[in-house]
């Protein structure tokens, strides 16, 4: 077993040094680390920062090249655009904290547009935000609440970056691991490439639609078995572009769209001004998605300029599509965010049940008890820490 970074310090410290320093504490243990967290998202960076406070020797696994999961911020040359979670409610005390010990500055989310265009029936005007909202699939409106949310200042995902900096073993990425299995005295998790990781504890944060790809060797109880194969992600697609020049001064519209039949809704990005920077983005939910997928992915980019040109003739060769981030055939994602609040279930009745199975513990947005999104992460990551500090 090769030395960790935290077993290199210890032995290499100087003897006045370990004379006043407190006990390492290091248990011995027979492994890769003495707990393995498999997803770099909120959940699994939070966890292993409360771990390795407490003295664990903890390891992250992640599939990804990047630390954030479901936090992701596209940063392109004139500023960036967020694909997933960034809006953070009053409410959402954890996060705030955690922001502000990591030197993170949060600031107030832009207020709405004032209106909308809305090309709807063969028809085109112009409405204020809360008159769309009974045109919007309920299933995806869990982050509206508008006023008074709060976002990081210079993106999301500055958040899981500065959480993996302060670790003491950085996440180990592009690690994708295919199956989990529990004896009575380890934990064993294997990867893409056949290596496998041995750990006492596992902390397993992969949102349950990415959990169905691994093949699981532990005795499960029934109900979580169901609740890993049904419970259900909010299907969606965005398309980011960028405007040209001004295509709203030059029609006079309102730049946000909703465009009810064919693109849903096109949410242009605003600073804390309230100034529309020129990025957009265009989210498909559900039953839009057989829209994109009908001639394939690679057909896209002109189908989507062709059809918001159609609708809005200003458009015409004035977008530039700068990303495309496809969270339903994200293997490692499967879909977007939790649906329901945490305790109530989900409107399929599926509960979301994750209690340890030997050394196996599981943690997640999905599985906190009080909250959602990015909260719900954090949240869980502090149940699942006490359980193994315990
Ligand atoms: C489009 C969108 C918008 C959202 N908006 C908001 C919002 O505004 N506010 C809010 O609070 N929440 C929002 N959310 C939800 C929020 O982002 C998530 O609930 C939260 O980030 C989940 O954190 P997590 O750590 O539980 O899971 P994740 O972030 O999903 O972390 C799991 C990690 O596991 C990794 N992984 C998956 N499979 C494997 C594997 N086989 N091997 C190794 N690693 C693997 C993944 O790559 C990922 O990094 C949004 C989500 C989306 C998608």
């Amino acid at each position: 077993m090769s030395l960790n970074r935290r077993q290199t310090l210890a032995g290499a410290g100087s003897a006045a040094l370990a004379a006043c320093a407190p006990k390492p504490a290091i248990k011995s243990y027979d492994g890769d680390a003495e707990v393995l967290i498999l997803g770099a998202g909120l959940a699994g960076l939070r966890a292993a920062q409360i771990l390795s406070n407490a003295g664990k020797d903890v390891r992250i696994l992640e599939a990804n090249d990047r630390v954030g999961g479901r936090v992701y911020t596209l940063r392109h040359k004139d500023g960036f655009t967020e694909a997933g979670g960034a809006r953070i409610q009053t409410t959402d005390k954890r996060i705030q904290a955690l922001a502000s010990s990591l030197g993170l500055l949060l600031e107030p989310e832009a207020a709405p547009p004032a209106e909308i265009s809305v090309w709807s029936q063969g028809k085109s005007l112009r409405l204020a935000p809360d008159q769309i909202r009974p045109f919007l699939d309920k299933r995806t409106g869990a982050f509206e609440s508008g006023g008074t949310n709060l976002r990081i200042g210079g993106g999301a995902q500055r958040l899981p970056e500065a959480m993996a900096n302060s670790l003491l073993n950085w996440p180990v990425l592009k690690t994708y691991v295919q199956s989990i299995s529990v004896t009575d005295t380890r934990v064993t998790a294997r990867d893409h490439t056949g290596r496998v990781w041995r750990a006492e504890h596992m902390i397993c944060t992969l949102p349950y639609a990415a959990l169905r790809h691994l093949q699981i060797d532990a005795s499960l109880p029934g109900a979580q078995k169901i609740s890993i194969a049904r419970l259900p992600y909010v299907q969606n697609l965005q398309i980011h572009f960028r405007a040209k020049t001004k295509f709203w001064e030059k029609d006079g519209l309102p730049p946000d769209m909703f465009m009810q039949e064919s693109l849903g809704q096109i949410i242009a990005n605003r600073d804390t001004s309230g100034q529309v920077t020129g990025l957009f983005h265009c989210t498909f939910f559900y039953d839009q998605l057989s829209w994109v997928y009908r001639d394939g992915l690679d057909r896209l980019h002109q189908r989507f300029r062709a059809e918001l040109a159609r609708l809005r003739p200003s458009t015409y060769a004035n977008i530039e599509i700068i990303d495309v981030v496809d969270w339903t055939k994200d293997n490692r994602a499967a879909g977007g965010s939790y649906i329901t609040s945490p305790s109530a279930g989900t409107s399929e009745g599926v509960v979301p049940i994750g209690d340890p199975v030997g050394g196996l513990h599981f943690a997640g947005s999905h599985l906190a008890r009080e909250f959602i999104g990015m909260e719900g992460a954090l949240e869980s990551a502090e149940n699942v820490a006490a359980v193994i500090l315990a």
